[in-house]
């Protein structure tokens, strides 16, 4: 049913090849049986041959009436009329011969231009380059070509995986054929990504159109006074805490994956999935993804899978619809951009759809185990507010991250995340701090609230306790707490 079955109901080798290109122009986001019947009722909509003459001697409604089924049927249609009217005016009603011009028609990419070659024209000489003149060259790699498979550029051992060439494609309804890709050798011999491609594709989200993340205040902060004492008493109570960060924070997606990759990618999805979510949720959700695509967490399975298997495996989380669609452009700009791999800088994280500062400087901590920036969280941005460390009190995690940047040594800013998050989970807790069995109760955080009984019960007046408790922070209402004295629930009750 696939772009190689749409030339078998042409007699002329032109349309066999214009009917390959269209099956090709209309299976992006749509399944090969759909496909495959849009492609039969446009065939009979312009008179019982896929000609580009047919095509362009057929209006617009007609068009789309055939192809409706598919996903994207209206700009399809604009598509495939531009595309034919292209194709009688500078190709003489046929289809092009090499990659670069197929890719300047409407709707055509990478892909689709590689795969008319083969099938149209028989092409197996390919430039591994998105975008090129088409070269036989003996710097070639083969792969085989199946059915629904991925079709993979097997580099040698000496060329670095980054400079591999991946597509994802279908080609159904054809034997089994190798097909030899040109891959471009490595510059230097080691492992320099190259830049990313920009080709626009349908059914992508273009990156996200944003200034650099700042990476530094121009004036420094001034380090705060005993910041050291409030520190090390933290890290002696969260030594003898279990928090839910501990067993279920997102770095602990990783653990289940055994491919470096996909290691790094699980850990960017659970990320993702986390915002406005308990680390127990986040962490079963990725649980059942990963079970939903087959087992691992990788780039490839995230593009194959169905939205809706997705937003059944993570429908507890918070905004899984939104999140549904965040996942699905990232894996498909990963797959296109980052050669199926997390990127290693912040603005090409902060590019991906649903991924902000917080994730990324996470994310590559946990991923790629760089130290180039903390990962503020609104725990974060609540207690140190609570201790004093921002004169005058920040408004948003950013400004926490650059103050924070600006006087802590750096080699703590990887562990600050989870020790607050763990503190703020189990003792600073955003409503109803446990101040009475919290260390820093005795002179070192100025936000303490001395033997205080508070009964919470409503929203309301748990802000109004809150804020109370120190200097006006927004703050996450997670749970309702209760918080007393003497609460035996304490985590540091046995101390
Ligand atoms: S004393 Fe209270 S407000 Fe201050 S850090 Fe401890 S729990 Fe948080």
């Amino acid at each position: 049913m696939g772009a190689g079955a749409a030339q078998l109901g042409e007699t002329i080798p032109k349309n066999q090849r214009f009917a390959t290109l269209v099956s090709l122009m209309l299976s992006s986001q749509t399944k090969d049986e759909v496909t495959s019947a849009a492609v039969r009722k446009l065939r009979e909509a312009v008179g019982g041959s896929l000609s580009v003459d047919a095509v362009l001697a057929t209006n617009d409604d007609a068009v789309s009436e055939a192809i409706c089924k598919v996903g994207f049927w209206r700009r399809k249609t604009d598509y495939i009329k531009r595309t034919a009217r292209r194709l009688q005016d500078e190709y003489d009603g046929d289809i092009p011969k090499t990659v670069d011009e197929l890719c300047s028609l409407p709707g055509v990419g990478p892909k689709v231009a590689i795969i008319a070659l083969h099938v149209g024209w028989k092409i197996e000489h390919l430039s591994g380059s998105p975008v090129s003149t088409l070269t036989p060259t003996s710097e070639s790699s083969h792969t085989t070509l199946r059915r629904s498979k991925r079709i993979k550029v097997e580099s040698g051992p000496s060329e670095p995986r980054d400079d591999a060439r991946s597509l994802l494609v279908k080609f159904e309804g054809l034997e089994e054929t190798t097909l030899q890709v040109a891959v471009d050798a490595p510059a230097t011999g080691t492992s320099k990504r190259k830049p990313a491609t920009r080709v626009k594709r349908e059914g992508t989200t273009s990156p996200k159109k944003q200034k650099p993340i700042k990476q530094a205040l121009e004036t420094p902060h001034p380090t705060p006074a005993r910041w050291s004492e409030a520190y090390n008493a933290i890290k002696e109570m969260r030594s003898r805490i279990v928090a839910p960060v501990d067993t279920m924070g997102c770095n602990r997606a990783q653990l289940e994956e055994t491919i470096p990759q996909n290691q790094r990618f699980a850990t960017l999805i659970s990320l993702m999935l986390s915002s406005q979510t308990k680390d127990e949720v986040t962490f079963a959700a990725v649980g059942k993804l990963r079970e939903a695509v087959g087992g691992s967490l990788s780039v490839d399975a995230l593009v194959r899978a169905d939205d809706s298997v997705i937003s059944d495996a993570i429908c507890k989380v918070a905004f899984w619809r939104r999140k549904t669609q965040y996942i699905k452009q990232a894996a498909q700009r990963l797959c296109d951009d980052f050669d199926s791999d997390v990127p290693k800088t912040v603005d090409e994280l902060c590019s991906l759809p649903g991924v902000g500062p917080k994730m990324a400087f996470l994310c590559l901590q946990d991923a790629w185990k760089l130290n180039v920036g903390i990962g503020v969280d609104v725990h974060v941005h609540r207690i140190t507010n609570r201790l004093g460390w921002h004169k005058p009190p920040t408004k948003n995690p950013e400004e926490t991250r650059l103050n924070l940047q600006s006087w802590l040594p750096l080699e703590l800013h990887p562990e600050i995340n989870a020790l607050l998050v763990g503190f703020g989970q189990t003792i600073c807790l955003p409503v109803g701090p446990r101040c009475d069995t919290c260390k820093l109760n005795d002179g070192l955080c100025p936000s303490a609230r001395k033997g205080t009984t508070t009964r919470v019960k409503t929203g309301k007046a748990v802000v109004a306790a809150a804020r109370k408790a120190g200097p006006e922070v927004e703050i996450a209402i997670e749970t309702e707490t209760v918080d007393s004295v003497r609460d035996p629930s304490s985590p540091l009750s046995d101390a």
